[in-house]
């Protein structure tokens, strides 16, 4: 029997940590603002985490972990973690697991986050149930890799011990414990879901389709504003091994930038990319099915 979505099968634990925070930042924020006035550094600093933390989800657990897209050096794999598991979206191994998934099964049952079960579900509802257990078949190879597995085995102290570290070291930096932990954490968290969480709504509902239309998939410019690069999402469901969403150079996509960098540094390398010529290919063939 396919173990998925039941929808009694409810996952208490991760739903009412969401809701909770959602509640308690409804709820707290009004009465925060009216007793505190953040100063810019805590703006800057959280903006900055924000930032951060984001992109070593996208270069990370999405480009590195789930589809292979490059290699990058143990030093790199260790920032990369430590920063993703600041975003608070699980293990590696675990959302690796569920986005193999996705791209396999894509738009069907068996898709962990199925834009067809509708725009909430696929944005953030689906974490509310739970979802098949990791196969080790799936991810073999993040389990032979031992910081990946070190992650997932401690990843709840590991998520609780580096957020403290970032909110300790905004409120050192700024001298205003209470406004690092409400805007370098709360805030913070609020905005980091809702935009990861926009790829999976968004970016399979709202943009253009020029590579295929076998899937739910489109691109989306402005998405990728706010996603570091990821709204690109119908290339990157037809080339899902390329390390770039956005393949042009006027492209937004600063994970692109982020590992093309650390290959010129020497801390990435086999960066897998379509050739030109591929992508043009695509294009035309799709535009000839359109016109048939
Ligand atoms: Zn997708
Ligand atoms: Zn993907």
């Amino acid at each position: 029997m396919l173990a998925s979505m039941k929808k009694s099968n409810i996952e208490w634990p991760i739903a009412s940590y969401i809701i909770g925070y959602h509640l308690a930042l409804l709820v707290g924020l009004p009465f925060f603002f009216m007793t505190h006035t953040p100063s810019a550094g805590i703006w800057i600093a959280s903006a900055i985490l924000f930032y951060i933390s984001g992109i070593s989800v996208t270069a990370g657990y999405h480009r590195l972990y789930s589809h292979m897209a490059y290699k990058a050096n143990k030093g790199v794999e260790a920032v990369l973690l430590f920063f993703a598991t600041i975003a608070t979206q699980g293990s590696a191994l675990k959302w690796s697991c569920d986005h193999r998934r996705h791209h396999a099964f894509v738009d069907t049952d068996r898709d962990p986050y199925s834009i067809n079960k509708g725009f909430w579900f696929a944005h953030m509802a689906w974490l509310f149930y739970k979802t098949e257990p990791i196969d080790p078949k799936v991810v073999a190879d993040l389990y032979r890799n031992r910081l990946v597995v070190f992650q997932h085995k401690y990843y709840g102290i590991l998520m609780v011990v580096t957020n403290l570290i970032a909110v300790l070291f905004i409120g050192y930096l700024t001298g205003d414990y209470a406004s690092a932990f409400v805007i370098g954490w709360g805030v913070r968290l609020f905005f980091s879901h809702h935009t990861t969480w926009f790829i999976n709504s968004l970016a399979h509902t709202w943009g253009s389709q020029s590579f295929s239309q076998e899937h739910t998939a489109v691109d989306n410019y402005i998405l990728s504003l706010i996603t570091f690069g990821e709204g690109y999402h119908n290339y990157h469901h037809t080339f899902a091994h390329d390390y770039r969403n956005g393949t042009r150079w006027f492209h937004f996509d600063p994970t692109k930038w982020v590992i093309w960098v650390l290959h010129k540094c020497g801390a990435a390398h086999g960066l897998r990319r379509v050739n030109a010529v591929q992508i043009e290919e695509r294009i035309v063939i799709e535009h000839k099915k359109r016109a048939a």
